[in-house]
């Protein structure tokens, strides 16, 4: 692990009252905190404040986190206690926690890390140029500055929701965009319904707005962002009787909805999503997947487990059927649609059989991407409460195992396209080999060729002549 280092600034270039302040975010955890991270530093260009790559030169310092394992918590814990001495040196800074940790440790962040001054949760992000303000007015009015109180911002009830039309768009060619937060399931394991609170989407027309925008910006590829994607919409309102009725429940706008609408959008190549829950497939969502050319053929889908009393016990709210149900159903309307797996291996209570199931299970799918994880406790979830009695090094065996397994199911599906001529959207050159190329075929495959800087952001055709289990390599079919 590198830690920040950041060296104390000479008095002379201190800012002064009137100087612009500048903001460094440092981001840790999923694709949700890559894209609330542009939003807070959007916020604040648009608040009068500038933005620095430059630790060393920022007067406020943030970091965005991830509460999903404990060591991912101790490393901002590590990242924030690197600065103690700078903040010594230079009280004039503010450290700021903001994300999934904050929401889930509140005060405690303040006690760990006296040197903290300000703790933001998930659901006030849009507020963070305030909340600093608060920390900077707060530290003008002290009487006695040793005693001035933290600045906590973990309200649940707000709505992070922000029309970013007024400042530039910074996410490059594949941009993120949150269409909801929040999960109203509640997997045993899971600290999200904590640390994210229940389902908020937002409605279909400000979500093409941010779209337009981002593409106005660069963005060619769209990846729609929801802890449970699918699940967009059950939460907006019922459309009034002479309103017009979507395909959700009730007439509510769903994610077919959304995916036929967002294909209509000039500029935009491909949509992603990420993720998706089994129980959320609907007929609706196969035949608007099977419409939308710009939508990936490739869903990830996680199944957790291949053993239904696992399932059970991490209230997934499915069976092994049921999920083959939902792929059946996929499948029959885009027959060569590839799913993704995350896995949890070494949950409470499974035992050699219930991971034999998700082998089985996993080669029985042929999930082409697997993400393995191995269980551990998280407090505010209900499987803390179990006994965590699964081994550490059965966990690890159990790890090794699907990982093996996953790249003989990868590398399979991959040679399918031996021979084949796909289209790679590129999004970058190696940077080990010049003159090499970087992108992903519409099955979200990584496919690498020989080709010009000039083709990154463009879609290319190549032929495919090698596949690995980490994905294709091939030759450009034309020069055109
Ligand atoms: S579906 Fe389950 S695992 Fe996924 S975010 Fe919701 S509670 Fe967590």
């Amino acid at each position: 692990m590198t830690l920040p280092r950041v060296k104390t600034r000479s008095h002379a270039a201190a800012p002064s009252e009137s100087a612009r302040r500048s903001v460094h975010v440092v981001t840790f955890g999923c694709q949700m905190n890559k894209y609330d991270s542009l939003l807070v530093e959007g916020r604040f260009v648009t608040s009068g404040y500038d933005l620095t790559d430059r630790m060393e030169d920022a007067d406020v310092i943030l970091f965005n986190t991830c509460s999903v394992r404990d060591h991912a918590e101790e490393r901002v814990y590590s990242w924030v206690g690197a600065l103690r001495k700078a903040k010594e040196e230079r009280p004039d800074l503010v450290i700021g926690v903001m994300g999934c940790m904050a929401q889930r440790a509140e005060e405690e962040i303040f006690q760990r890390a006296t040197h903290v001054d300000l703790v933001c949760g998930t659901r006030q992000l849009q507020n963070l140029p305030s909340l600093v303000d608060e920390v900077f007015e707060r530290r003008r009015c002290a009487q006695d500055p040793t005693a001035i109180e933290g600045v906590l911002g973990t309200d649940m009830e707000g709505r992070v929701r922000v029309d970013r039309r007024g400042e530039p768009y910074a996410g490059g060619l594949v941009g993120h965009l949150a269409v909801m937060r929040g999960c109203d399931l509640n997997c045993t394991y899971c600290v999200v319904p904590t640390t994210r609170g229940r389902v908020q989407s937002h409605p279909i027309d400000d979500l093409l707005i941010e779209a337009r925008w981002m593409v106005d910006g660069g963005a060619r590829v769209v990846s729609l962002l929801g802890q449970t994607v699918n699940s967009y919409g059950e939460d907006l309102p019922k459309p009034a009787p002479c309103e017009p009725r979507f395909s959700g429940r009730q007439g509510r706008a769903s994610l077919a909805d959304l995916l036929r609408r967002l294909q209509d959008v000039e500029g935009l190549e491909r949509i992603r999503l990420i993720t998706l829950h089994p129980s959320y497939v609907t007929q609706a969502l196969a035949e608007a997947i099977r419409d939308c050319d710009k939508l990936d053929r490739f869903l990830p889908l996680p199944a957790q487990s291949g053993s239904d009393e696992q399932l059970k016990r991490m209230k997934r709210g499915y069976t092994t059927d049921l999920y083959r149900a939902r792929v059946d159903l996929l499948r029959a309307e885009v027959p060569d649609i590839e799913l993704g797996s995350d896995w949890i291996v070494g949950f409470p209570g499974e035992t050699d059989d219930d991971f034999e199931a998700s082998l089985a299970f996993l080669h029985e799918i042929e999930f082409v991407q697997n993400y393995v994880f191995q269980y551990s406790p998280r407090p505010g979830t209900r499987a803390h409460g179990y006994a965590d009695d699964v081994a550490l090094a059965v966990k690890k065996e159990r790890n090794q195992r699907l990982l093996a397994a996953s790249e003989r199911t990868a590398l399979r599906r991959h040679e399918r396209f031996i021979g084949a001529d796909v289209d790679v959207f590129v999004e970058s050159e190696s940077p080990k080999h010049p003159g090499r190329l970087r992108g992903r075929s519409r099955h979200n495959i990584p496919v690498s060729f020989d080709g010009p800087a000039a083709l990154i952001g463009a879609t290319a055709q190549v032929r495919v002549g090698e596949a690995s289990a980490y994905g294709l390599t091939g030759v450009r079919c034309s020069e055109d």
